[in-house]
């Protein structure tokens, strides 16, 4: 089925057995779980717009592997618009669920392995890139959602995986059969881990001679033998077990995130994409780093869309939308929304085509993108909470709006505008809340700055990429220096 709408998303995944612990106890059913319904909501929502007829041109796209038509989260850029349309697809998803909707990795991933499989082939005479397109196709023709575990526990962060106390910290090959390889270790923060059909496995970083057995690459099942998805907190989540929708703020969306254990998981040879070659393992991350930065561009935006809008309803409903240091406010949290568009724009824009024959986006101003991701929702936040009032962290709750007894003091004394109903009111404040503090800070806030390496990993990336010869010649010719 090359393109599935929600409803078969969810189908697919409830023929899955991921095996889900949430608050120490076994999930039977996560599919339908209440904790775990907003997290596949969102990812649902990539999957229904692309049989939006007015999102089709965004949403899905001819692929250049199978030739049939697929949704653009499986995609390999074969133009500059493939990346420029990848950043609108996702600031449009992001409007849409106002949370991580998780899908990007499958495209962000596949997009670096395409090129360092294919390098690796020409290099050293192996077979991944072959085997990388199969899988591919697959994924393409069964519009799976890939998830990507990059992220090593890493325990002392100051050693080298094999230097570790415990090996298992970074995730590492512990058996090697005629078959495949059976591999344990745990990746962290994974996102919309027990959401996706397969993930995307890799290192965490560059790896040396010492470390072979930690550099290793592969797909593997969601539900494959041994994985074990240990279910993340997020601040506030228990109130999606409540009943009602008004304290949620964001009662259809979230995102998702596990601990994500591999207790000696088997993966067959054709499903493996690097082994123990050292010298491409920092390859993986550095690429896929750089693609996923510059996603952000579009997803926070999108995101910060529906903040503004929520914010400024607020301000009018309480009769402050021609203040002008309210109308300044909200101003600055547009622009400070386009830069961040602007720079997943121009990532886009500035790539080019690669040697592998597929695209890729400009991976130093991919890297500028996510610096400025990692500080402009702050910025937003704090000028949120500025106009939005104290009531952003005191607001009563809707049980109090519908009781009998001090519901009519809730609706009295928390009107705005006379016309508006309080309920109105509520509904956007703890929309805020949501992003700000509650669910969803996590796919906005922590996100923004961890998502794809925290901001070290950005500057280290640009110090590497930036050409300083070339500027300090600039300076020299202009200073006179022969
Ligand atoms: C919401 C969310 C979703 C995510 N989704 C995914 C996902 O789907 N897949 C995935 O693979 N990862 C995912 N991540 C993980 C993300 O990539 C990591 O959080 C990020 O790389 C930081 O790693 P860490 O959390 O282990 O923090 P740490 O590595 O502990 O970093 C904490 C601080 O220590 C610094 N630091 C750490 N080690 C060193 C060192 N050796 N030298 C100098 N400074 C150091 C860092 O720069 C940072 O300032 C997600 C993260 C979040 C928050």
């Amino acid at each position: 089925m090359a393109l599935m709408n929600g409803e078969q998303y969810r189908d697919s995944l409830r023929k899955m057995k991921p095996l889900v612990y949430f608050l120490g106890e076994r999930l039977t059913n996560p599919v339908d779980h209440p904790m775990v319904i907003p997290s596949q909501n969102a990812v649902a929502m990539t999957y229904d717009l692309a049989h939006d007829p007015q999102y089709e041109d965004l949403m899905t796209v001819t692929s250049s592997l199978t030739g049939g038509k697929i949704n653009r989260f499986g995609h390999i850029y074969q133009s500059i618009d493939d990346m420029v349309k990848k950043v609108k697809m996702a600031r449009l998803v992001g409007q849409k669920t106002c949370t991580c909707f998780q899908r990007c990795p499958t495209m962000d991933t596949a997009n670096s392995l395409f090129i360092v499989t294919k390098e690796m082939d020409k290099k050293l005479g192996t077979h991944y890139h072959e085997r990388f397109l199969k899988f591919m196709r697959e994924v393409q023709e069964k519009d799976y959602y890939v998830g990507v575990a990059m992220t090593d526990v890493k325990g002392d962060r100051s050693l080298r995986p094999h230097e570790q106390a415990d090996p298992d910290l970074y995730l590492h090959v512990v058996e090697e059969r005629k078959e495949g390889i059976v591999v344990r270790g745990a990746k962290a923060n994974q996102t919309g881990s027990i959401n996706c059909h397969y993930t995307f496995v890799a290192p965490t970083a560059a790896m040396k001679k010492e470390d072979r057995d930690y550099a290793v690459a592969f797909a593997v099942p969601t539900d494959s033998e041994g994985m074990i998805h240990i279910y993340g907190r997020n601040p506030g989540d228990t109130r999606k077990m409540e009943k009602g929708t008004v304290d949620l703020g964001n009662a259809r969306f979230s995102s998702q995130e596990t601990l994500l254990v591999f207790d000696n998981v088997f993966v067959p040879w054709e499903r493996v994409f690097l082994f123990k070659e050292v010298e491409f393992a920092g390859q993986i991350p550095f690429l896929f780093g750089a693609n996923h930065r510059q996603t952000y561009g579009g997803c926070k935006a999108g995101v910060s869309d529906v903040l503004i809008g929520a914010v400024k309803l607020l301000a009018e409903y309480n009769g402050l939308d021609k203040i002008p240091h309210i109308r300044d406010k909200i101003i600055d949290m547009v622009r400070l929304t386009e830069t961040i568009y602007s720079c997943g724009l121009a990532t886009a824009v500035e790539g080019e085509k690669t040697p592998a024959g597929s695209y890729f986006i400009n991976q130093l101003l991919g890297n500028v993108c996510k610096l400025n991701v990692a500080a402009l929702p702050f910025e937003m936040a704090r000028l949120a909470v500025d106009i939005t009032g104290g009531v952003l962290g005191t607001m009563v709750s809707e049980k109090d709006l519908k009781s009998p007894e001090v519901g009519k003091y809730v609706e009295k004394y928390f009107k705005g505008l006379p016309e508006v109903p309080t309920e109105h009111k509520m509904r956007l404040i703890y929309l805020i809340q949501n992003l700000l503090f509650g669910v969803n800070s996590v796919g906005y806030m922590v996100e923004s700055v961890h998502g794809a390496g925290p901001p070290a990993a950005q500057k280290s990336s640009l110090y590497r990429l930036v050409n300083f010869e070339q500027k300090k010649n600039l300076a020299k010719n202009i200073a006179g220096i022969e």
